[in-house]
């Protein structure tokens, strides 16, 4: 009980740091921040300050607090924006469109295409360890049983450099392959949502299905080249970081070689 509650006051911090961050980094847009299903996947709500108009990335599980939030400040959920098709990134999208049922759930088309097998893939690949492991946790272990038909097919098939508005603000999308063929970041401003290409002083694994180590080395590399240094990196597992440290401080995609350790 006492780990509990020292959970939930650090998450609370966490998010207060993350309003705080965007606050002072932005004029026109928020970004709130809620960790959330077994895996601990960081879901993130931004959204326009004029407009009220709002986007979800990743809702990986149930996101109560953002809900609660988009609610009581009136906001125009418009977008559902999917980094990539993995169980722990879409599982609280189904609940989300039922209460919001004009929202545009927006993913590029390899992923979609992956979907229904990756159950199936990833208990054939990674043995029953896998299944154990989902088993071992209450909120893991309902990926096991969910229908990805749930879903229904995605409003946008998101493509590279293509953009979304909210109000005035623009966000746009980079395809990014290698954690997952249809990886895509989204940006805007001085903000980079990375997904599971890039996390704090590491990557995503390439052992998934379709996943590809060369993609995600270029991945990454295109992030490196095209983000300035002071970007802020709002990835999909861990702490924010950002783009200049990174590169200096990230073993796994060294600058001067092209490989990934
Ligand atoms: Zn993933």
């Amino acid at each position: 009980m006492k780990s509990l509650m020292r959970n939930i006051q650090i998450y609370f911090l966490l998010f207060m740091v993350f309003l705080q961050l965007s606050c002072a980094k932005t004029e026109d847009f928020k970004v709130l921040h809620e960790l959330t299903g077994g895996i601990e996947t960081n879901c993130y709500l931004i959204y326009g300050v004029k407009s009220k108009e709002a986007a979800l990335i990743d809702p990986g599980g149930p996101v109560d607090t953002l809900i609660t939030f988009i609610k009581e400040n009136a906001l125009d959920l418009k977008y559902i924006f999917i980094t990539h098709g993995h169980i722990d990134h879409v599982f609280g999208i189904p609940d989300i469109k039922r209460i919001f049922p004009k929202v545009k759930m927006c993913m590029h088309e390899d992923d979609f295409n992956d979907l229904f097998t990756q159950k199936e893939w990833a208990i054939e690949n990674y043995g029953s360890e896998f299944v154990d492991f989902l088993k071992s946790n209450p909120e893991t272990s309902k990926f096991l049983d969910f229908d990805m038909h749930s879903l229904g097919v995605p409003d946008i098939f998101v493509e590279d450099n293509q953009t979304f508005q909210l109000g005035s603000l623009e966000i746009k999308a980079m395809h990014s392959p290698g954690h997952s063929p249809g990886g895509i970041c989204y940006y805007t401003g001085n903000i980079l949502f990375s997904g599971d290409v890039l996390f704090y002083r590491t990557v995503g694994r390439t052992d998934t299905q379709h996943g590809s180590t060369e993609d995600q080395i270029n991945s990454v590399r295109t992030l490196y080249e095209t983000f300035p240094d002071s970007t802020i990196v709002y990835p999909g597992h861990f702490q924010p970081t950002d783009i200049g440290s990174e590169k200096t401080g990230n073993e796994r995609i060294t600058l001067d070689k092209h490989n990934m350790q």
